[in-house]
């Protein structure tokens, strides 16, 4: 299976720090790239990473608040001036549509490559795009704000060279068939189904990204079973009641999400700028899921295909 990884833009929340950004978490599969939020300075730090933004397919807004958006114009705006010519969708809260006609009335970004903009509601919740789906749900915050779940598509089960040979399959352009799903008919007649020659279906890699959001039952939907849960933890343990005041979470409540959700790893971003030292944030988490680690801005994490 083909290479996915996750690389952590901005981790940062309200505001950015000299190590933080703000929200931004790239996502790259076979080299095709999908953005999740796009805070101010999301274009200088693809630089920083590396990432070109040449590359990205998919953007999906979790909410209007600032931190989470401002960062759009410039990076679209850079794309524009690279002749960028393939189709870009964005999908966001209502009200993303009138956000780009007054980008464009204003003179502010007027893209010069086909983009769509998408803006979810009851019936529009889910993308599909070439090898993979992104389902989005509504999560709880202080205004409409979506939270993202990424699937990969699953893979064909791997070829039994044995069981072909034994069929008396002749090797050449039959294998490669049955391998992509198609039933053949031999020479002699005999009609092979793929299952004779394949092993299981291979479960696609899921990803979530779920902020800014109290802990709720869309994000353990979302984290179901996904091999990375990303989830905001604004707060330690000391400002729960902050948390749950402005509508987000503590560290401990998003690691009981991806404790409940059955998550096989859980990161931990959207930090509050006021925590310079994080031991507390991601020690409470640890005891409720250990395999959670803090998110930093440029850290990048494999996903490995699920064996
Ligand atoms: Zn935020
Ligand atoms: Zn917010």
């Amino acid at each position: 299976m083909s290479g996915l990884r996750v690389v952590f833009l901005g981790t940062s929340s309200a505001k950015p720090t000299l190590s933080r950004g703000l929200p931004a978490v790239a996502l790259i599969l076979d080299g095709v790239l999908v953005l999740f939020d796009c805070g101010e300075g999301t274009q200088l730090q693809f630089t920083r990473a590396g990432l070109r933004p040449s590359r990205l397919v998919l953007l999906c807004i979790s909410h209007f608040h600032g931190d989470h958006i401002n960062g759009i114009p410039g990076l679209l705006s850079t794309m524009n001036l690279d002749q960028h010519a393939d189709p870009v969708t964005v999908m966001g809260p209502v009200g993303l549509k009138s956000y780009f006609r007054e980008l464009r009335r204003l003179g502010i970004f007027q893209p010069r490559f086909p983009l769509t903009v998408l803006e979810l509601d009851n019936k529009e919740r889910e993308i599909r795009m070439d090898g993979f789906r992104v389902v989005a749900d509504r999560v709880e915050h202080s205004l409409e704000t979506w939270g993202f779940r990424f699937e990969e598509d699953s893979k064909p089960g791997r070829f039994n060279l044995d069981a072909a040979r034994a069929l008396g399959i002749p090797m050449g352009p039959l294998y490669g068939q049955l391998q992509h799903g198609e039933i053949v008919t031999l020479e002699d007649g005999r009609v092979i189904q793929p299952g004779e020659v394949l092993g299981a279906q291979r479960a696609g890699r899921v990803v979530a990204y779920v902020t800014d959001t109290r802990p709720c039952e869309t994000a353990l939907r979302l984290g179901q079973d996904a091999d990375l849960l990303i989830h905001e933890a604004t707060y330690a343990r000391d400002m729960a009641d902050q948390a749950a005041e402005r509508r987000h979470s503590t560290s401990t409540e998003a690691a009981h999400i991806a404790a409940r959700a059955g998550a096989r790893k859980l990161v931990l971003t959207h930090l509050s700028p006021k925590y310079t030292d994080l031991t507390a944030l991601i020690g409470e988490a640890r005891e409720v899921f250990p395999n959670t680690q803090v998110a930093k801005d440029l850290v990048e994490i494999e996903i490995l295909p699920r064996e």
